[in-house]
């Protein structure tokens, strides 16, 4: 039977929107990663008895319950007083885990005088297992009790992560008889919207493995997760669905298990011995330096211009004065005078070019936000893809950046720069 976890996140600063609930993210992403479902999040203020009522729903619909924040000296104990007595467990004084608030504060807080109510946070739910926090004062911790297992973290995401992955993930692994393995497709060209559509009744019907999709910006995952007795079990389940999924979504798959898309371009253009440089209008320089973030990046990435205005277009990269007059900036004349001067100028094997409207208005020729071109030269041959990516100017520019990059990936494995559209592949 798989487990079905809920997160309760206390704190009335989420309610008022002044933070957002990071912490219930990054534990839903451990969580799914563990094969454990998740089917509700609650939020709920700094009030005990709307935590407490909180708590009454969710131990009917879940076997697990996760908590954050409240823990602090600041609360008076709001989260572990709550959870308590709802399980009717009284909360006693654990002299180790005082003693650590102590030892915490001598080494770590030198300058801080530790006040009496500091000592609150070393008072536990009796017999439960308390999970360390050497990331902060408050220590976590975890009971089991008429059927549920309950789990109390920290709120401060830094302490919450640490805690997630070096106490829970490991208790929870131990919960689980067998071996949980994932496998993450990556994806560009396809939206999420479009992915579910193709893949709803599987996803429904699916129970080990299980398909999960994800959207990122202007990029999709699907992660396949599957239980066995053994690993070799578990990725020989996992094998028959990956390569489904990789015959249905052909080449908008570009890696499993792989980091972001500018890595495998990376990583194809080391293999190949290739290198690569960017002529940025509207992205201002932004594909560089994701080029750039990467470790090691000087092997396969030789420079960019930030060409914003058309005196640079044409004064450092090259581009007709006449191309610029008669077809404007935005055009794909421009971006591709633009890439075949960055290979030229930059003295690169490939290089992209990325010219647009990022908005927030058209420009001066009536050219709409978001119609951005993306120029790839290589040697002497240059394609140029036209896109339309929305009216955000972030998500223009970030979109626009993928799918210069994406045309680089096409062009190192050999497909086509610039793939059909096929039904079922939206715009990127
Ligand atoms: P502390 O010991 O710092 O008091 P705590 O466990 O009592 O920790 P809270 O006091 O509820 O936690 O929250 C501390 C801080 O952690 C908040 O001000 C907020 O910035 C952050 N935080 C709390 N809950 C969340 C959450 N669910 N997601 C993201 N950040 C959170």
């Amino acid at each position: 039977m798989p487990h079905t976890a809920e997160l309760i996140a206390v704190g009335t600063e989420l309610l008022l929107g002044n933070i957002c609930n990071t912490d219930a993210q990054m534990i839903s992403q451990a969580l799914s990663a563990l094969g454990i479902n998740v089917y509700y999040h609650t939020v709920v203020g700094d009030n005990p008895e709307r935590v407490r009522a909180a708590v009454e729903v969710a131990r009917h619909r879940a076997d697990i319950i996760i908590t954050t924040g409240g823990l602090g000296p600041t609360c008076d104990d709001l989260t572990k007083q709550a959870l308590a007595d709802a399980f009717g467990k009284p909360l006693v004084f654990d002299e180790r885990s005082a003693g650590r608030i102590q030892e915490y504060f001598r080494l770590k807080l030198p300058h801080r005088v530790m006040t009496d109510n500091n000592l609150q946070q070393a008072m536990l739910p009796e017999g439960c297992t308390v999970l360390d926090n050497d990331w902060g004062t408050a220590p976590g911790c975890a009971f089991e009790a008429e059927g549920v297992r309950v789990i109390m973290l920290p709120g401060p995401p830094r302490e919450c992560r640490a805690m997630l992955e070096h106490r829970v993930v490991p208790y929870l692994k131990f919960l689980s008889d067998g071996v949980i393995e994932s496998r993450t497709l990556k994806l560009y060209g396809i939206g999420e919207a479009a992915m579910e559509a193709q893949l709803r009744e599987e996803m429904l019907s699916m129970h080990n493995p299980t398909l999960a999709p994800y959207a990122k910006e202007g990029e999709c995952e699907l992660r396949i997760t599957a239980k066995a007795p053994t690993e070799a079990e578990a990725q020989a389940m996992l094998e028959p669905v990956e390569q489904e999924l990789r015959g249905r979504f052909g080449d908008l798959v570009y890696g499993v298990d792989v980091g972001s898309l500018e890595e495998q371009v990376s990583r194809l253009l080391r293999a190949q011995g290739l290198t690569l440089s960017t002529a940025e209008s509207c992205t201002g320089g932004l594909a560089a330096k994701r080029m750039t973030d990467l470790a090691g990046a000087s092997q396969v990435f030789k420079g960019g211009v930030v060409c914003y205005t058309n005196e640079v277009k044409h004064s450092a990269l090259g581009v007709p004065q006449e191309t610029l007059d008669t077809f404007g900036a935005v055009s794909p004349q421009t971006a591709q005078a633009l890439a075949l001067g960055a290979c030229r100028v930059l003295g690169s094997d490939l290089a992209v070019s990325i010219t647009g409207v990022a908005g927030p208005d058209p420009d001066d020729r009536g050219n709409p936000v978001g119609l951005v071109y993306i120029g790839l030269a290589h040697g002497d041959r240059v394609w140029v893809k036209e896109t339309h990516l929305g009216t955000a100017r972030d998500r223009v520019r970030n979109s626009a950046v993928l799918a210069a990059f994406d045309m680089v990936r096409r062009r190192l494995t050999g497909l086509p720069v610039l793939p059909e559209a096929a039904p079922g592949k939206d715009a990127p």
